[in-house]
């Protein structure tokens, strides 16, 4: 991921070096190149326009440095402007102040939501957390097993329905799943629920559903990086229909361009909380947007 993105910009600051003083017109020059380097990369338009705005108002009011060269100057802005767009701080997640927290997923069907539960269950077992999965994707049929397997993988127990329990109600079992946790003492919930291929209106009511019937501390809106100018459109659908806390941002270990991860934050006012890159169980962290920066400068 980024690896074009990372040499467009490369290529364009190396034209910077040696530059005694930047003029209007270097910056201007460099501006245009930052912008196609970002719209080839499929950050959205929005997204674009504002970060080159940005970076030129700051480069032409930019001090003359002793510690930092013209080109150097450049890059620093253009990496603070990255930290910013990708959501600044780290956002960790929120625990309920008593009882089990409850972390609810979202999102299309093949974004990950079920390899992702488990990668969070192993993440927050290694933090000390007792975590429960709970199989609340009902429509896809091999859903529930797929999460039982990788609950397995995870030593983590997953809550599933069973004959005469839930079998058929999505929204039955992530009521009955809180209590289960109460019961058995897990103090994180974390509830898998159904996608389709695309956004449809039965979709996100179940998932409006689900959210009114376990009143999760945090809703993650997962998506895949790879889908590119859709993940937007895809955000922006599952904010208005189900509304979410924070984006999980997976297949990030792709050769996509990027431009989703780089856009979703900042279109959705929602912070990128975790990142998923690869198959394995721990290819997941929470989501750096200061390391993301320095990735895609480096
Ligand atoms: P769901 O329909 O949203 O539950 O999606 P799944 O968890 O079933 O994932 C869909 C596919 O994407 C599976 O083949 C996963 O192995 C794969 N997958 C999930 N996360 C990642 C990731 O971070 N990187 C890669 N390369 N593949 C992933």
């Amino acid at each position: 991921m980024f690896a074009t993105l990372s040499d467009r910009l490369a290529d364009t600051f190396k034209n910077l070096r040696g530059k005694g003083k930047l003029s209007d017109a270097d910056i201007d020059a460099t501006c245009r190149e930052i912008r196609i380097a970002l719209l080839e990369a499929d950050v959205a338009l929005p997204v674009v326009k504002d970060f080159v705005a940005a970076i030129k108002e700051r480069a032409r009011g930019a001090e003359v440095s002793q510690a930092l060269n013209p080109a150097q100057q450049v890059v620093k802005i253009v990496n603070d402007e990255l930290v910013a767009i990708l959501g600044g701080e780290t956002r960790r997640l929120r625990y309920a102040k008593s009882g089990p927290t409850v972390i609810m997923l979202a999102g299309l069907q093949g974004a990950g939501k079920t390899t992702l539960a488990a990668k969070l269950a192993l993440w927050l077992k290694d933090q000390g957390k007792s975590p429960l999965l709970v199989a609340a994707d009902l429509q896809r049929p091999n859903a529930v097993n797929q999460l039982q397997v990788n609950g397995e993988r995870v030593g983590v127990p997953v809550f599933a329905p069973e004959p005469g329990n839930g079998v058929g109600d999505p929204v039955g079992v992530a009521r009955a799943s809180v209590e289960e946790a109460k019961r058995k003492l897990h103090d994180v919930v974390i509830v898998d629920t159904a996608g389709r291929l695309g956004v449809d209106a039965e979709l996100m009511q179940q998932a409006a559903d689900i959210r009114d019937a376990v009143d999760p501390d945090e809703v993650l809106f997962v998506v895949d990086a790879m889908i590119g100018q859709d993940a937007v459109v895809t955000a922006q659908a599952f904010l208005d229909g189900v509304g979410y806390d924070g984006v999980v941002l997976t297949k990030l270990d792709g050769d996509a361009r990027g431009g989703a991860a780089l856009s979703i934050a900042q279109l959705t006012g929602k912070p990128v909380m975790f990142a998923s890159a690869g198959e394995k169980m721990t290819d997941f962290d929470l989501f750096h947007p200061d390391r993301m920066a320095s990735r895609i400068l480096d």
